[in-house]
Order: C-alpha cells, then structure tokens, then sequence
C-alpha cells in the first residue's frame, strides 16, 4: 500500500479541556488517486492532514509511507519526507504578498536538494496559466490567481503527493471549481493528492470519499 494509516490517535489540552480529536482512525491511498477527507467544521481533518504531510505526529497508532514506517521517526527524518514527498496547499493561500508570482513559486528551491531548471518551472507556469502574471504582485492577483500560484508553488519539487486544505474554501463556487478541474489534471497526471473540505459538491468530483465524523472515518 502507498499510504497507510492504522489506529492513529490524537489529542490536544489536558484536563477539563482535553479534546480527542482522531479517536482511531484507519485509512488507506492508493498512489495516483484523488482522495478527500470531507466532514464538518472541527472533525479533525486538518489534524489529521497535517499528520499525513509529517507536520504533526500522532500520539499512538502507525502511520506507513510507500511500505516504510513514518511513526518513531527522528524530526530531521520527518523534514526530509516533508521536503521530498509532500507539497502543502491552504485555504487562504499563505503566499508572500509583496513578492511576484515567480518569486513566490521558488521559495521552496531554497530548501530542497532537487534540481529544478527554468524549463519545468516555465512548464508549470503555463499549465497553471500563470505565464502572463510571473512578474506580477501577489497582493494585485484575484482569489483563483493566488490559489493557483500557491498550487504551482506546491508543485515546484514536483512532490510524489499534494495535500490540500480547503483549497477551494476562500473561493466563490465558479473559481472553486476551476481549481477542482486544475487539481484533477494534476492528478490524471500522476500525482497522489489528498484534498481536505466540508463541501460535498467538491468532494463528489473525487476518487474516493473518506467522511470524518467525531473523529473517525
Ligand atoms: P477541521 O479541520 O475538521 O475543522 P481541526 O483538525 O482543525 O478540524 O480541529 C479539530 C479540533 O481540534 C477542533 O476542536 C480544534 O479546535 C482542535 N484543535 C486543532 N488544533 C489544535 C491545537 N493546535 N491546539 C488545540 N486544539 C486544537
Ligand atoms: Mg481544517
């Protein structure tokens, strides 16, 4: 399996105002699928997101990655499966304003080992109709046009698997689905991805539904 999840467990607070917020999930995704966590505000899909992009950790339970064990993994282990496995994309885009478009894609170069030449980073820029704007002020872009740069940016590793979170949330429902259709051509182009929402309309145009419900699947 390319990605397995078993009994995984996760709390926040102590006492009064302990909350479990994964209660035992179980899960598994095939490599190539687009795959969607879809539940209520507060279910605990992005806890569990970030578990999967080894930006948190569970508390017990085991967690599997292309048939290697993730759990017990030393926190520069974990940085290096985020760098070279994972890209990451969120609902309000977390792009540097001030900074172009291009400027906003290549910050991930700065920390990865991968090479990446000019000719890919155009490539991307193309398939996610951002030619035009490279040059372009992030804070002077609509809505669609910084999610779509926040994509590129996730891209530019050219990751094994996207996660997105609410990818869609900060968009009205035309520019919403125009990234769903983005992030269906990345997909038919052999990327794994993992999208987070509350939206069913948005998750009927996955490969397969997981709903999360008091923090189980
Ligand atoms: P969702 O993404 O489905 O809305 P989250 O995973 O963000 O849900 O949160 C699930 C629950 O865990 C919520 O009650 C939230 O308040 C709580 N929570 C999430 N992160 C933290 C944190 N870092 N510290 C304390 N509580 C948290
Ligand atoms: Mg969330």
């Amino acid at each position: 399996m390319f990605l397995e999840i078993k009994g995984i467990k996760k709390h926040f607070g102590e006492g009064d105002s302990r909350i479990e917020v994964l209660k035992g999930i179980d899960m598994e995704i095939e490599k190539g699928e687009l795959c969607v966590l879809l539940g209520p505000s507060g279910s605990g899909k992005s806890t569990l997101l970030n578990i999967i992009g080894c930006l948190d950790v569970a508390e017990s339970g085991e967690y599997w990655l292309k048939g290697k064990k993730v759990t017990g993994k030393s926190q520069k282990e974990m940085a290096r499966i985020r760098n070279e496995i994972f890209g990451y994309v969120i609902q309000d885009f977390a792009l540097i304003r001030d900074d172009t478009v291009l400027e906003n894609i290549r910050i991930p170069l700065d920390y990865s080992k991968k090479k990446i030449d000019k000719l890919r980073i155009d490539q991307l820029l193309k398939s996610l109709g951002l030619k035009k704007l490279q040059k372009m002020r992030v804070s002077l872009l609509s809505g669609g046009e910084q999610q779509r740069t926040a994509i590129a940016r996730a891209l530019v590793n050219d990751p094994e698997i996207l996660l997105a979170d609410e990818p869609t949330g900060a968009l009205d429902s035309k520019t919403g689905q125009e990234v769903m259709n983005i992030l269906r051509e990345i997909c038919n182009k052999g990327k794994t991805i993992v999208i987070v929402t509350h939206d069913e309309k948005i998750a009927r145009q996955c490969d397969r539904i997981l709903c999360m419900k008091d923090g189980k699947i």
